[in-house]
């Protein structure tokens, strides 16, 4: 038997849900009740403390009316089981910093959120095998910390998203980063999760006995369902194993200027070129346009720009020429022992000479050498050099698998404030706007050419300034990044117009994108009648009846 809510928490629930609203639900009022019982009163908030989890960049807003906070697994199947039993649609998050692509929102309007960010257990890493086991809420930065206080040396797989963001939200969305694991979902070996019925699912091994075998083969054996976890609202995932790539003896970062615009055919085929033969010794490789770069490097140039325009490409050239910055930027890593580091930047170097003016190789020991000669130069020329050098090194950190804010700071570009410096970056918190227009692009000079026009010639038209990075995500593959960056909530719709109009114009060339803003979602999950959306909702009708596991989250309508 529940117990019956008393007069405060009444009170905030009404206050949280308008009555009219709570006649969509079955019973949440008795759900609240019963979660309560279960979790305890502090874990699940009805009032204040909502906020997080309702809005994003990308200028969302769903409306949240309960938050839930277990702490573990056994926890999760109880929320699930009420949810079930009072037909409560929810919805789990991480650690809910999807920012540029909703945040903690939930797809739909009122459901309620399972924080499993206060599940944040490393619950153990092999040494010898290199395979990390991990509750939700762990952090890069908390693996990091991990790691070094047992001196394990392994690389996190870090993002630009920074410390905060969690190993398990990342790889369910399928992000990925540019250390030597670069697809996070692709390092993910087995995983344990909790069914929309409450009952718990294993990888196949595990559940024969093998768990070790089964961490250490991603494929276990029979039907791979693991993969069903990812970009989905099949369950909730409570515990992940990764394989983690080690340090090896030398990283070492390159950067490569590219000055002439026409060369950029010739360095995508030199790109992919490098990355099919290195032999994974070469982790991801971003190529990064001048606008992209100057959002690293130079402050948003808000007095020559005129309210709601892009910033014109004659001023992009002189702002770029003026910090140094090239037409395009190559950016890379090489992993492995001296010898073999050796023999791949030296094949970098002879297959990108022809492109460049410029390539520069710096590692751990050149980069604290040019620190110290900065500190010798007079002032007038240190500051600006300081400032790369410390990019530099920042940058050499998230490569040898040390998360850093240092992307972060992009999110804030346009921001009428700037990143803080005395809590974590919060692009959502800070009221940034972004969202993501991530298309995969095939590696080959005359798509990424056709893909780059499309861009520079749409975002203008909405006031948006075209910031492109292509990222090799596979031997074949680009997976492109444009941050559609906006100054606040008015300009959101043309943001979002922006996005509809590079959809549409990519989509004619087969440029797709690899994830989606929940408030684009639809664009995919619409098309149901496709094979693909129809064996979807088969699974998810069979798993999930009632439709309350993240319902219209990569999934079409019920
Ligand atoms: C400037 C900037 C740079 C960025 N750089 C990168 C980058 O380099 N690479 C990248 O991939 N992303 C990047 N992002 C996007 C995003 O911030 C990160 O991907 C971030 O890691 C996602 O948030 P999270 O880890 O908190 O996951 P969450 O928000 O917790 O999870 C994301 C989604 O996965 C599902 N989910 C999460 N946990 C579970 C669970 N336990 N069970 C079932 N489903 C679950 C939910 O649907 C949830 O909405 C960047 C964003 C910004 C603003």
């Amino acid at each position: 038997m529940s117990r019956p809510l008393d007069r405060q928490s009444r009170a905030e629930l009404a206050a949280a849900v308008p009555p009219a609203d709570l006649t969509g639900f079955v019973d949440l009022a008795r759900a609240v009740s019963l979660w309560r019982e279960a979790l305890g009163e502090d874990a699940v908030i009805v009032g204040d403390g909502r906020q997080k989890y309702q809005n994003d960049c990308i200028s969302v807003h769903r409306r949240v009316p309960v938050v839930l906070r277990p702490d573990t697994t056994a926890a999760v199947q109880r929320v699930v089981e009420i949810a079930r039993s009072c037909q409560v649609p929810i919805h789990p998050i991480s650690t809910g910093n999807n920012w540029g692509y909703g945040g903690a929102a939930p797809s739909k309007d009122r459901c309620v959120v399972v924080d499993l960010s206060g599940m944040d257990r490393v619950i153990s890493v092999d040494p010898q095998l290199g395979l990390a086991t991990i509750e939700p809420g762990v952090t890069q930065g908390a693996l990091r910390a991990y790691l070094d206080e047992r001196g394990l040396q392994f690389m996190v797989p870090t993002t630009g998203a920074g410390p905060t963001c969690s190993l398990v939200g990342n790889a369910l969305e399928r992000g990925y980063g540019i250390t030597p694991h670069s697809d996070h979902f692709s390092a993910v070996r087995s995983l344990r999760a909790v069914l929309p019925d409450g009952s718990l699912y294993e990888s196949a091994l595990t559940s024969f006995g093998a768990p070790l075998a089964d961490k250490g083969h991603k494929w276990g054996v029979g039907p791979y369902v693991d993969g069903l976890f990812s970009q989905s609202g099949f369950g909730i995932v409570t515990e992940m194993t990764i394989a983690l790539a080690p340090l090896p003896d030398s990283v070492q970062a390159f950067m490569v200027d590219i000055e002439d615009d026409d060369q950029l055919e010739a360095v995508v085929e030199e790109v992919r070129d490098l990355i099919q033969r290195s032999g994974g010794g070469l982790g991801g490789v971003n190529l990064m346009n001048r606008l992209r770069l100057l959002s690293m490097f130079a402050p948003y140039p808000r007095q020559n720009v005129e309210p709601g325009q892009a910033i014109d490409p004659l001023m992009a050239e002189s702002l770029g020429r003026k910090s140094g910055l090239p037409t395009w930027l190559g950016l890379g890593a090489l992993y492995g022992d001296d010898e073999v580091v050796a023999g791949m930047r030296h094949a970098v170097r002879r297959r990108l000479k022809k492109h460049s003016a410029r390539i520069r190789f710096f590692s751990k020991r050149s980069v604290s050498q040019a620190k110290w000669m900065v500190r010798c130069l007079p002032g007038p020329f240190r500051s600006s050099l300081e400032r790369r050098v410390l990019m530099a090194s920042e940058l050499l950190e998230i490569l040898s698998g040390r998360p850093r804010e240092t992307a972060l700071k992009l999110a804030y570009w346009k921001a009428s404030t700037p990143p803080p410096t005395d809590r974590p970056m919060d692009p959502a918190r800070d009221g940034c706007g972004v969202i993501w227009f991530a298309p995969l692009v095939p590696m080959r000079a005359a798509e990424a050419r056709t893909y780059v026009n499309i861009v520079n010639d749409i975002c203008p038209d909405y006031g948006i300034d075209p910031l492109i990075t292509l990222t090799t995500v596979s031997d074949q593959c680009f997976d492109s990044t444009v941050p559609i960056l906006f100054e606040g909530p008015n300009q959101a719709d043309r943001a979002h117009a922006c996005y509809d109009a590079l959809f549409d114009a990519c989509q004619v060339h087969g440029f797709l994108p690899y994830r989606m803003n929940l408030r684009s979602m639809s664009r995919y999950t619409d098309q149901v009648d496709s094979p693909y959306w129809k064996t979807v909702h088969r699974l998810k009708s069979a798993l999930d009846p009632n439709n309350l596991m993240s319902p219209g989250r990569y999934a079409p309508p019920y």
